[in-house]
This record gives structure tokens, C-alpha cells and sequence, in this order.
């Protein structure tokens, strides 16, 4: 038995259904992230986050609990990290992505809810997640529907997102927000203060700033690397720690400038330019993204969740008041422009600007299966790109490899027309 074996058996796992999981996603990665040319050498790290994110990552988790701090794990982008990091608690993302679990999560949960949503409970049902036993927080959002209801089935702790954009609403937000310091301070023991949140608003800004850079290299024809490895880079943010992830982001950005400098890049100048907008693709999902990039195709801007909505806005630094830090934080965490939101005016008008920015060539609108915020509201996205002749297509899909057939003979067609 494999150290990582061993830990996976101490922490109750079922380690031949685990070695089974690893297999699956080892397989994919290989078919579509290492099938890839012309990668720039420092990707090696993030994908060495993705492969340990089982292994190391969890054994890191571990012994950070033997000294006292505290493991939160989370599931959406609304949740303020800064303040569970001041309070010394470390908080990971633990959205599912694999189709692996799936029919783990069916046994308990509806069918027709999200991939996502099934993915990432069918991972703790199989006992595959080696993050669920050693949790010491759960936090959950009031976003969508099939999220709101599934943290009253498991217990977690819920943070209440809400629905629309109004001073009242900002209002609630602000003490959604301060009501979670108070829970993670409950939790941790440790008082959240001005001075270690000056910090944490720090390490996060630092991160935004290196993921914004990268986001601006996507800007040139051709881009220095690939939708695929970019999304990479987004899967390893929401699970390594972030002062390391951002040394390691500093780095790949200095290489691809070397690049950019040498013109190496994995597509020819003038390849079309695609967006990615709607759901997120977490950990395991590199589907959509292959596909179109094996059509010839360069995936330019992701506005997702793994993209866009992640790192645009900084919080305001320089401010050594808590009330006020907690005002800041509240105010950027609000202007994400999730679905679950109406109207959603932001994030059209975000469309329009990211389109623009990164001479977009055609959108694709992913939409997870049974995701009704996205699905409907890519009426009012198609609606202005059509206004502005930007061909677009939705392609609504799940995790499975059923539809790729189809998928590839669609995104084909579409490719054409551009
Ligand atoms: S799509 Fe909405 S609910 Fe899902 S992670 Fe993003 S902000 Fe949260
Ligand atoms: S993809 Fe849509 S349905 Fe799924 S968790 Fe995110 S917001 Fe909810």
C-alpha cells in the first residue's frame, strides 16, 4: 500500500472504488489536456495541483489540522475566502467535475438536477472524496435552486446570496457577509481583525492580479497558450494555496512573455477566436473545452465561473477599518454576475466588453444539463450577440463522453461559419 493509500483507508474511503476514480480521470486528462502540443513548460505544476489534489493536497490539509487550523470547504465564488483565511481556517472549493461519480449522486439526489451538483455529492455517497471526512466547515449559497436545497439535505452552513442587484439587496449581502466572519470566527476560535485582513485581501488581490495577466495574453493573436491549459490553471486556483499557486501563475506568465517574444503558441496566427460563457467547468471537466480546441479552433476568454467571474475586481486595499474592509468585500463579491441573478444587466454588458477585448470571433454558450439559470437566460446573451452579428451557439451538455459525437459535428458546423 501507497502513503496515499494508506491515508485513503485511514480516512475511511473505499480505495478500490478511489483507484478506480483516479483511473477514470487519469484517462481523461490524458485524452484531452495531455493530448496537447506545444505546452509551455511550466504547466507541470498545475498539472502536478490537479493529479495530487487527492493526494498531497489532502496530506497537506491533514497536517495543517494537527497544528490548529481549521478546513472549510466550499462551492461557489460568492464566499469571501479572505475572511475564512484571517481567521486562520483554509478553505478549498470541492465542486465536482467528474462523470465518474454520477451515478453515486443519482442514488440520493434527483436526475434532472446539474451535473455538478450530482458529481460533487456522488463523490462523498461512493466515498470518494477524501475531503468530506476531514471538513470542518461546509458552506453552501442561496444561488441556484438545486445547490440552495442539497445544503439542507447535508447540514451545511449557508451564506444567503441574493437574487437581484438593489441597495436593500447589497444591504443583506453586507450582512451575510459579516454574519460569516462570525460563524468562522465561532468555528476557528480566532478573532477576524483589520490587520490580518489587510493581509488576506492582499494574497487574494495578488492572485486576481496574476490570473487577470494571464487573461491579458489571451488578448494577442495568436494567444501563447491554450482554453485548455487556461482552464487548467482556473482548477488548480480553486484547490492549491494561494500564495504558492500565485508564484507558480508569476512564473508560467514570465514564460509566456518569453513566448509571446520567440511567437511559439500552440495556434497559427489568425485561428478563429472562441469565447466560453455560462457554467463553470471545474476539476475533471475539460469536455467542452478539448473539443472545440482539437476543431481548430483557440478558446481566447472563458466568462465563467472558472474564467472571468473569478478574478475580475479587485477588493478595495489600503483601507485599515474592519467595518469598512467588510464593506469592500461585500461590494466585490456582489458585482459577480451569476445567473441566479435579475435582471442580469451586468453581465450582458460584461459579455459585450470581454467580447470586444479579446476580438472574439464566435461564442459558445455552455450550459450544463438542467442548469435553468444559464440555459434561460442565454436568450438575452444570444440576443446581443446576434444585435452585434457575433455568431454564437449553445451547447447544453453533462459530463458523459455520450454525446461527444454529436457535440464535435455541431461545434464543426458552427466553426464553419465564422
Ligand atoms: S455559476 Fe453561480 S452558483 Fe455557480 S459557482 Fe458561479 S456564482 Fe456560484
Ligand atoms: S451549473 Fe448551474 S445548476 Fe449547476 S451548480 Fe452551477 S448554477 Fe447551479
Amino acid at each position: 500500500m501507497t502513503n496515499h493509500e494508506q491515508m485513503w483507508e485511514e480516512l475511511g474511503l473505499d480505495v478500490d472504488l478511489h483507484k478506480e476514480l483516479i483511473k477514470s480521470i487519469d484517462h481523461t486528462f490524458n485524452q484531452t489536456v495531455g493530448a496537447q502540443n506545444e505546452r509551455p513548460a511550466s504547466m507541470a505544476y498545475f498539472d502536478r495541483v490537479l493529479h495530487e489534489s487527492h493526494g498531497g493536497r489532502v496530506a497537506e490539509l491533514i497536517e495543517a489540522r494537527k497544528n490548529g487550523k481549521k478546513f472549510v470547504g466550499t462551492f461557489c465564488i460568492y464566499v469571501p475566502d479572505e475572511i475564512a483565511m484571517a481567521a486562520d481556517a483554509i478553505p478549498v472549493a470541492l465542486c465536482g467535475g467528474t462523470q465518474f461519480s454520477i451515478p453515486y449522486g443519482e442514488k440520493m439526489f434527483p436526475r434532472n438536477i446539474c451535473p455538478l451538483v450530482k458529481s460533487t455529492f456522488g463523490m462523498a455517497l461512493s466515498k470518494t472524496c477524501p475531503y468530506g471526512p476531514i471538513k470542518d466547515l461546509g458552506v453552501g449559497e442561496t444561488t441556484c435552486d438545486a445547490k440552495k436545497k442539497a445544503w439542507d439535505v447535508v447540514n451545511f452552513y449557508v451564506m444567503e446570496v441574493p437574487q437581484k442587484k438593489s441597495d436593500l439587496d447589497l444591504k443583506l449581502w453586507r450582512q451575510a457577509v459579516a454574519d460569516f466572519k462570525s460563524r468562522i470566527e465561532e468555528l476557528t476560535g480566532m478573532k477576524v481583525t483589520a490587520h490580518r485582513l489587510t493581509q488576506t485581501i492582499d494574497i487574494m488581490n495578488d492572485k486576481r492580479r496574476a490570473l487577470q495577466k494571464l487573461n491579458e495574453f489571451r488578448k494577442l493573436d495568436p494567444p501563447p497558450i491554450s482554453g485548455l491549459d487556461a482552464l487548467v490553471i482556473m482548477q488548480a486556483a480553486f484547490n492549491d494555496e494561494p500564495t504558492r499557486f500565485t508564484e507558480h501563475l508569476t512564473e508560467l506568465n514570465n514564460e509566456l512573455d518569453d513566448r509571446v517574444k520567440k511567437g511559439i503558441s500552440p495556434f497559427k496566427k489568425g485561428t478563429k477566436r472562441i469565447m466560453i460563457s455560462g457554467c463553470p467547468s471545474v476539476m475533471g471537466n475539460w469536455k467542452v473545452h478539448s473539443l472545440i480546441e482539437k476543431s481548430d479552433a483557440a478558446i481566447v476568454v472563458d466568462e465563467t465561473c472558472t474564467g472571468t467571474r473569478y478574478f475580475s475586481n479587485l477588493v478595495e486595499d489600503g483601507v485599515a477599518d474592519l467595518e469598512k474592509q467588510l464593506d469592500a468585500l461585500a461590494e466585490r463579491y456582489m458585482k459577480i454576475d451569476c445567473a441566479c441573478f435579475s435582471p442580469n444587466n451586468e453581465r450582458m454588458e460584461t459579455i459585450e466588453k470581454i467580447v470586444d477585448d479579446h476580438t472574439v470571433d464566435g461564442v459558445v454558450q455552455y450550459i450544463l444539463q438542467y442548469c435553468h439559470g444559464y440555459n434561460v437566460e442565454a436568450i438575452r446573451v444570444a440576443r446581443i450577440l446576434n444585435k452585434r452579428k457575433i455568431p454564437n451557439i449553445k451547447l447544453e451538455t453533462d459530463y458523459s463522453e455520450e454525446d461527444m459525437g454529436q457535440l464535435r459535428t455541431r461545434i464543426d458546423a458552427f466553426l464553419e461559419q465564422l
